[in-house]
Order: structure tokens, then C-alpha cells, then sequence
């Protein structure tokens, strides 16, 4: 997760187990606007072997299921599903297994936001990258016929536009929303946690690292200067914060709650 620094440097941030596993969150977000109700990523679902859960030890209380009934809406309720890319903890839960063990769509109402060019490298895997994309995640949601496509530029609705990123994958999609004067950036994989602020700290699942660099430095300084949130993804703690300056570089400057936003 932390590519090439040294593990005695980033065991201190997300102490690793006695499997060198460490912690992390699957953080969606849920935007309500109007009679739009947009889930962004869809964490890893539930459909995959117990042998393929082993390797993750997902754990927590926490589901989607619960978190959309904590907030008063169901699965039937989402009008919209924005899959920043399509490794498989951001679109596992996106199809599920019905009762006659069939692949259907998790939200049966929605429309499912993808773009062209993501789509096409995910359908056809490099070897690298083979072991995320798994074709049980994917070629459901285009059988549905739910599927669409968003071009640069596009906005998924007013005050809702993407930042389309090529180091952690082929055309990663960074929801940008404007709310209550705020922009709130979700992070996906650019930034996965408050740990990867700091330029080097680029994960070794990246295909293309060095654009990583320069797109987070591209990012980041962007960021600070029109002082955007940055919703973290995959931090087990920080939900989302904001950025400063400092005599070594950009850092975090204020955590953030969501509830407070
Ligand atoms: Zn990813």
C-alpha cells in the first residue's frame, strides 16, 4: 500500500498484523440531491468465495446495506452508482447474486456510471492487473443494460464533475461536488488514505507510478490553493480533510467529519 518506502516507516502510520496485513476502510459516499440519490464506489460486496475473503479478512460492523438504512434508503433506492474504476474493492457490491444464483445488477434502479476508455482495459485485464478486475464484477453491469458512459468534461449533475487520473489505473474517475461552498474531492486511489499525502508514498498496485507523482503534485496544489476537502476511500480512521503548507510540503492541516459538512 505504501509502494517503496520502507516498512519501518510506514508501519508507524497503519501497523501491519503477523500476515503483514494492515487496516483499511472501504469508505462510500452517498450524495442526496433533488430526486438524485448517487452512491459513490460500492466497496466489496458479498459474493466471492470464502477462499478469495480470506485473503482480505474483511471485518467491522459496517455495511452498505446498513449504512443506506441508517440514512432512511434501501438499495432500490439509489438512482445512481458512480464506480470510480472498476478494481474490485470499489465495484464488488455493485452486482450480486440473486435466489437462482444469477448474476443481477445490486441496485436495480440505478443507472451505472463507467467511461469508455476505463471500461475497455478493464474488460480485456493486463497481467498486473488481472487479479482486480474479476469479470463476475463487470460484464453484469453491461449486460443489465444500465450501464453508461461519462465523457471528460461531463457532470454527472450540476456541481457534480470528475477529475479523470491514468497512474492507479486507466481512467480513474475523482468525483468533485460542490457542497454549502465547499469542494469535496473523493480520493479513491490517487490519495487513498491521509497517509499518501506525501508525494513518494505512491502504492505499488499503480501501473504507471511516476504519472501517479505528478498528477497528486498536480492535484495537491490545486487542492491548497481553492482549499478543497479530500474524502478518503480507504483511510481506517480520517474520513476526509483539508490541506496546508508546511516546511516539509504539503500535509494534513484539519480532520474532517462528514457529519459536520
Ligand atoms: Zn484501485
Amino acid at each position: 500500500m505504501y509502494g517503496v518506502v520502507p516498512k519501518s516507516i510506514w508501519n508507524k502510520l497503519n501497523p501491519a498484523d503477523d500476515n503483514n496485513l494492515c487496516t483499511w476502510a472501504m469508505r462510500c459516499l452517498l450524495v442526496e440531491e433533488g430526486n438524485r440519490l448517487i452512491l459513490i464506489d460500492t466497496g466489496l460486496g458479498n459474493k466471492q468465495s470464502e477462499k478469495f475473503f480470506s485473503y482480505y479478512e474483511p471485518h467491522g460492523k459496517d455495511s452498505l446495506e446498513k449504512s443506506l438504512k441508517k440514512n432512511g434508503f434501501s438499495t432500490d433506492d439509489v438512482t445512481d452508482v458512480f464506480l470510480t474504476h472498476l478494481h474490485f474493492d470499489h465495484c464488488g457490491a455493485a452486482i450480486k447474486y440473486d435466489s437462482d444464483k444469477k448474476l443481477v445488477p445490486n441496485f436495480k434502479n440505478a443507472t451505472y456510471w463507467s467511461n469508455e476508455a476505463h471500461w475497455n482495459w478493464a474488460v480485456k485485464p493486463n497481467s498486473r492487473e488481472r487479479a482486480s478486475f474479476l469479470k463476475e464484477n463487470i460484464l453484469p453491469i453491461q449486460e443489465s443494460g444500465q450501464l453508461k458512459f461519462l465523457k471528460e468534461g461531463d457532470e454527472v449533475m450540476p456541481g457534480f464533475s470528475f477529475i479523470t487520473v491514468n497512474g492507479h489505473t486507466e481512467a480513474m474517475m475523482l468525483p468533485k461536488i460542490q457542497h454549502k461552498g465547499n469542494t469535496i474531492v473523493y480520493m479513491a486511489d490517487l490519495i487513498p488514505s491521509d497517509g499518501h499525502i506525501q508525494l513518494a508514498y505512491v502504492m505499488a498496485y499503480d501501473v504507471r507510478p511516476l504519472i501517479t507523482l505528478s498528477e497528486k503534485e498536480k492535484f495537491l496544489q490545486t487542492a491548497l490553493s481553492e482549499n478543497y476537502i479530500l474524502y478518503f476511500e480507504h483511510d481506517r480512521k480520517t474520513q476526509a480533510c483539508t490541506i496546508g503548507m508546511t516546511e516539509k510540503g504539503i500535509k494534513m492541516k484539519e480532520e474532517i467529519r462528514v457529519e459536520e459538512i
